[in-house]
C-alpha cells in the first residue's frame, strides 16, 4: 500500500527497512516489533482484519477497505504513530487469528475478535471496542425463531469462531452445523437454500442482510444468544502495545471518532449497536 507513494530514491531503504521488521513469513522475531515503536518512521505496520464483512471489515473490488474494524484499526495505529499509507491490512479468517500473532505474521487484529478464556490463553487482548451478540440470519420467509429451533436444521458458521462453538454446546446441539472458512461462503449457502441459517454475530450479519443483492431475502431473527466482547489481539505477552493500544481506543471514544465510526459503519445497515464498553469491562 506504501510503497506504491514511496519515491524510487526511498525504495531501496524501504525494502531494507520492511525485510527487516515486516515480512510476513515469521521473519520478525522481536516482541515489541514495529506496532510498539511509539512512532512508525518510514516503516509499516501489518494489522489482521476481516475482508468479507461488509460494515466490520471489508476488501472492495478496487483495494480500497472499508468497515468498523478498519476504522478503529486505522485510528489506533495512527496513535502509534503510522500514517494511513504505512499501514499494510492482511486478512485474518476466524480460524488464523492465533496463529498469525503468535507467528508474527500481524502487529495486531481487529477483526470481529471476541474475547474469551481460550483465546486468552493463547494471545493478549486490549479493548473491549464493541459488545455484539450472536444471532441468526435466516431467509425472510422461515419460521426459524428461536436457537431450538435450529435442532435439526442446517446451520453455518465458521470453523474458530465463538458462533460455532455456542452451537455446538449450548444453543442448539443436534443442528447439522456446516463449518466453512468465511461466513461470506455460508451466506452464498443461505442464499442458494442449502443451508437454513447462519449464525454469528449481530454486528456482522446487519451488515450481509444490507447488501443490495440480499435486500429483503433474509431477516435476524434479533435473538441475543451470547455477548461477544470485540478485543484488539497482540502477541501474547506484549504489555506494552496491548497498552498503548488501550490508550487509543479510550481516546477513539473520548473524542467522537469511535461514534463517527459507529454512524458511518452501521448506519447503513441500521444495527442498533451498545454504548460503547469500558477498556477491561467483559460482560459475560
Ligand atoms: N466474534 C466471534 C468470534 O470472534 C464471531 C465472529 C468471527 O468469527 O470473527 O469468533
Amino acid at each position: 500500500m506504501k510503497l506504491r507513494k514511496a519515491g524510487i530514491a526511498t525504495i531501496s531503504v524501504l525494502a531494507l527497512a520492511l525485510t527487516a521488521t515486516a515480512c510476513g513469513d515469521g521473519g520478525k522475531k522481536d516482541k515489541g516489533g514495529s506496532g510498539s515503536d511509539s512512532s512508525g518512521g518510514s516503516k509499516s505496520i501489518k494489522i489482521g482484519i476481516k475482508y468479507d464483512q461488509p460494515g466490520i471489515g471489508q476488501k472492495a473490488p478496487d483495494g480500497s477497505f472499508a468497515g468498523f474494524d478498519v476504522d478503529v484499526a486505522t485510528f489506533v495505529a495512527k496513535e502509534l504513530g503510522y500514517s494511513e499509507d504505512q499501514i499494510e491490512f492482511v486478512e485474518t479468517p476466524s480460524a488464523d487469528r492465533e496463529t498469525a500473532l503468535k507467528r508474527g505474521d500481524v502487529e495486531f487484529i481487529a477483526a470481529s475478535y471476541s474475547i474469551n478464556d481460550e483465546r486468552d490463553k493463547l494471545v493478549d487482548f486490549a479493548g473491549p471496542y464493541l459488545l455484539a451478540h450472536q444471532d441468526l440470519l435466516v431467509a425472510s420467509d422461515s419460521d426459524i425463531k428461536e436457537g431450538t429451533d435450529l435442532n435439526g436444521k442446517k446451520l453455518c458458521s465458521v470453523s474458530g469462531s465463538t458462533s460455532a462453538q455456542n452451537v455446538k454446546k449450548e444453543i442448539a446441539p443436534k443442528a447439522q452445523l456446516k463449518e466453512l472458512s468465511t461466513y461470506s461462503e455460508c451466506l452464498e449457502g443461505l442464499a442458494g437454500g442449502s443451508i437454513d441459517a447462519l449464525t454469528t454475530d449481530d454486528s456482522i450479519l446487519a451488515g450481509y442482510a444490507s447488501q443490495e443483492q440480499y435486500k429483503g431475502k433474509f431477516k435476524l431473527a434479533g435473538l441475543k444468544l451470547s455477548n461477544e466482547n470485540y478485543g484488539i489481539g497482540v502477541k501474547d505477552g506484549n504489555t506494552a502495545l496491548k497498552d498503548k493500544i488501550n490508550t487509543a481506543l479510550e481516546k477513539m471514544v473520548a473524542d467522537g471518532a469511535w461514534q463517527k465510526a459507529v454512524d458511518d459503519n452501521f448506519g447503513p445497515a441500521g444495527y442498533k449497536n451498545e454504548p460503547a464498553p469500558k477498556i477491561g469491562n467483559i460482560v459475560k
